[in-house]
C-alpha cells in the first residue's frame, strides 16, 4: 500500500456517553445531529461491548488490544505500563503521526505517561471541565476555557501543523460527559422548560436479581450529591417527587455536556471537509463504556448490564464503508487497535487478543465471527459505588453473570467476601434484565451450555483467576 493510500484515523472518544443518549441510537431524550452524521455516512454497531465497564481499564484495552488481566490495568487505581505493545507505538514506528489530546487517565510520570505519541496533551486523572490543568508533553499548564472546546481546538491546531505528506492517528479524548456533569455557558439553559422522560426501569426494586444490584450505591435519589446536581433539593417533596427531581437535575446536565460534544464533533467533521480529508480519514466515535441514565434507578456503570456494557461505536470511512450501514455483529473494545493496524497495513501482533473489525465495517461478516463475549469487573465493592466483582458471558440471546464475591487482592477492591451468586437473563424475553432465571428449571440446559462457553472463553483469553 503506498503512503498516500494509508487512511488517517481520527478516533474521538468521550467518557461515559451511553449510546441511548445519541439520536442515531434512537435516543428518547436528546438529539445529536453531528454524531448522527457519522452513523448516516458510515456504520453503526448495535452490539459493541466493553470488556470491563470502567474508564481506566477500558482505555487500556483500547490501546493494547488486551483484556485487563493481561495489560495490568484491572481497576481505576492501576496505571498502564507503557513499555508494553500499544497501537500508537506500532502506528508511529510505521510512519504515522500520532497524537492524544484530552483524557488519558492511565497514570502519570515515567512508564505511565502517553508513550508512543508524537504529541500529547492530557488532563491529570479525571480532569476539570473549566480552565483545566493539562500536561503538554509532560509540562504542567493551565488552559483557559471549557474542556470539550479546548480538546477540539487543540485537535484542530495539531491537525493544522502536521506533516501533510504522512498519515495521522489522532486520539481526541473528551472528559465529558463524565461526572460531575458541568455544562458550559452555551448549553447551560438547554432543556430548561421541558421534562426529560424517565426510563422504563426507573423504579426498579432490585427483586429477582443477585444481591449485588441492591447493594450498589449509585441510586439517583440517594447517592447523587449536591455537587452533582448543583442545588439543594426542595423541601416537602414526596419520595417519588424527590427521585424525579434528582433525575431531572442530573440528566439535563449530562445531556448539556453531550450537546457540547456533539457541536464539537461537528467542528472536527467540518475541518475534515474543508481540508478535503473526509474521504481519506477513518472517523470513529465511541465512549469508554456505557452509563445508566436513570435506568434501574441508577447513574454510573461497572455492571455487566446492557446500559453500561454497551459502547456507542460509529465509524465513517467513505472509501470502504457503505453509508447508512448497521450491524448487529459483536465488536469489543479490544478489537479497536487491531482494526486500525489492519487499515494501516501493519502486521497485528500475535499476542493482541482482539480481531480486526475491517470485514464487519465493509459488510463482509466472516462465517465464524464471534457470537459470544467475555466480561470482567474486578473492583469488588470499591468504596464509591460498592459494585461486587463479577465476570460473565454475553451471547446474542443470553447473559450469564457470576458474582464471585472476593477481592482477590486487586487495587481498590474491598476485602469483604460475599456469597457467590449467578444471574442469567434471557434478553429475548427480558430486554431490561429484571428477571434472573438462573434457578428456573426451564433454563437448566441453557445454563450448562453457557457455562461451558464461559469457561471456554476464560481459557481463550487466558484469565485463570
Ligand atoms: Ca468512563
Amino acid at each position: 500500500m503506498s503512503e498516500k493510500k494509508r487512511p488517517n484515523i481520527l478516533f474521538i472518544m468521550s467518557d461515559d456517553h451511553a449510546s441511548h443518549a445519541m439520536s442515531c441510537y434512537d435516543s428518547k431524550i436528546n438529539k445529536t445531529p453531528h454524531l448522527d452524521r457519522i452513523a448516516n455516512e458510515g456504520i453503526r454497531f448495535d452490539n459493541c461491548f466493553c470488556t470491563n465497564a470502567i474508564c481506566t481499564p477500558s482505555r487500556a484495552s483500547i490501546l493494547t488490544g488486551l483484556y485487563n488481566h493481561k495489560n495490568g490495568v484491572k481497576t481505576l487505581g492501576d496505571e498502564i505500563d507503557g513499555r508494553q505493545t500499544t497501537v500508537q507505538k506500532l502506528m508511529k514506528s510505521s510512519g504515522y503521526q500520532t497524537a492524544i489530546i484530552g483524557k488519558w487517565h492511565l497514570g502519570a510520570g515515567g512508564n505511565a505517561d502517553p508513550i508512543g505519541f508524537d504529541y500529547w496533551n492530557v488532563f491529570p486523572n479525571q480532569g476539570e471541565y473549566f480552565d483545566p490543568v493539562m500536561y503538554e508533553m509532560g509540562e504542567e499548564k493551565v488552559f483557559k476555557g471549557y474542556a470539550t472546546d479546548l480538546v477540539t481546538d487543540m485537535s484542530i491546531e495539531w491537525l493544522k501543523q502536521r506533516d501533510k505528506e504522512k498519515p495521522f492517528m489522532l486520539m481526541c479524548h473528551h472528559k465529558a460527559p463524565h461526572r460531575p456533569w458541568d455544562p458550559d455557558e452555551k448549553h447551560a439553559h438547554m432543556y430548561e422548560d421541558i421534562n426529560i422522560p424517565e426510563p422504563p426501569t426507573f423504579h426498579d426494586d432490585y427483586e429477582n436479581r443477585a444481591e449485588a444490584a441492591k447493594e450498589a450505591r449509585m441510586r439517583i435519589e440517594r447517592d447523587l450529591t449536591e455537587r452533582d446536581v448543583k442545588d439543594k433539593p426542595p423541601e416537602n417533596l414526596s419520595a417519588a417527587e424527590l427521585k424525579s427531581w434528582y433525575y431531572q437535575r442530573y440528566i439535563k446536565d449530562y445531556l448539556r455536556c453531550v450537546a457540547s460534544i456533539d457541536d464539537n464533533v461537528g467542528r472536527l467533521l467540518n475541518y475534515l471537509d474543508e481540508e478535503e480529508l473526509t474521504n481519506d480519514t477513518i472517523v470513529v466515535y465511541t465512549s469508554d463504556q456505557g452509563f445508566f441514565l436513570g435506568d434501574h434507578g441508577w447513574y454510573d456503570k461497572r455492571f455487566m448490564y446492557e446500559e453500561s456494557l454497551r459502547m456507542p461505536f460509529i465509524v465513517r470511512y467513505p472509501r470502504a464503508i457503505k453509508p447508512g450501514s448497521v450491524t448487529k455483529d459483536f465488536a469489543l473494545n479490544v478489537d479497536f487497535p487491531e482494526t486500525f493496524l489492519d487499515y494501516a497495513g501493519i502486521d497485528i501482533p500475535d499476542d493482541m487478543q482482539g480481531t480486526s473489525l475491517r470485514p464487519i465495517l465493509e459488510g463482509n461478516t466472516p462465517r465464524e465471527w464471534q457470537t459470544s463475549m467475555y466480561y470482567r469487573y474486578w473492583e469488588h465493592l470499591s468504596i464509591e459505588h460498592r459494585v461486587g466483582a463479577h465476570y460473565g458471558l454475553r451471547t446474542h440471546r443470553y447473559k450469564l453473570i457470576y458474582y464471585y464475591g472476593e477481592s482477590l487482592g486487586v487495587t481498590d477492591a474491598m476485602d469483604e467476601p460475599r456469597t457467590p451468586t449467578w444471574e442469567l437473563f434471557d434478553l429475548e424475553q427480558d430486554y431490561y434484565e429484571l428477571n434472573n432465571v438462573y434457578n428456573d428449571p426451564a433454563y437448566s440446559e441453557i445454563v450448562k451450555e453457557l457455562k461451558k462457553e464461559l469457561y471456554r472463553l476464560k481459557d481463550e483469553v487466558e484469565d485463570y483467576e
